[in-house]
């Protein structure tokens, strides 16, 4: 099947025919002229209310992820970054978002963690490129465990032993630093 030609390229929607993406309007899939032509739901107004994949987390708040029409308008610093990752939000705004960059594990060893959203950005960004799927496989897991690990707040409770096989499956261990009070030599 030939690629299909996507926007910028692409001038009409695909659906209805009618322009696409004039004077900066949005554009779904690269395709389509609106949510409904893309067979999308539509949009939440709300960031904290949208699906994990168009939302991230800025000082404590959820606020939508940036939204591309095409590959084209990504920066080309982030596109010449070998780390740098994109996705279409095929659940939510129809749009392409930067993906979680990988960790260079030649530069870093240790990662302190705060909370459980750090938790789950760290193991997003550990698993890269491979399926939930795939890594539930080799930590012989249920993928739903690790998605919930990844997507806090979504259970009401995470399986810890999960995590630990999780992490064994990414060859990490868990650390916690301890409060470090010296103690008099003298007494
Ligand atoms: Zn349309
Ligand atoms: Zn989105």
């Amino acid at each position: 099947m030939a690629a299909e030609t996507h926007f910028p390229e692409r001038q009409r929607c695909k659906k209805c025919s009618k322009g696409l993406g004039a004077g900066g309007g949005p554009v779904f899939l690269g395709l389509f002229c609106s949510p409904r032509c893309a067979g999308l739901a539509e949009l939440h107004t709300d960031a904290a209310r949208a699906p994990r994949e168009c939302r991230t987390e800025r000082d404590g708040r959820w606020e939508f992820k940036r939204r591309y029409r095409s590959e084209s308008e990504i920066p080309d610093r982030l596109r010449a970054d070998p780390s740098t990752s994109w996705y279409w939000c095929t659940g939510h705004c129809g749009s392409l978002h930067i993906g979680h960059s990988r960790i260079d594990l030649t530069k870093e060893a240790f990662r302190m963690i705060q909370d459980p959203t750090d938790l789950a950005d760290l193991l997003i960004k550990l698993r890269g490129k491979a399926t939930r799927k795939q890594v539930a496989e080799v930590a012989g897991i249920r993928p739903i465990r690790l998605k919930e690990l990844e997507e806090p707040g979504t259970a009401e409770r995470v399986d810890l032993g999960a995590l630990f096989k999780v992490l064994s499956a990414y060859r990490t261990r868990a650390g916690v630093a301890l409060r470090n009070e010296r103690r008099s030599a003298t007494t």
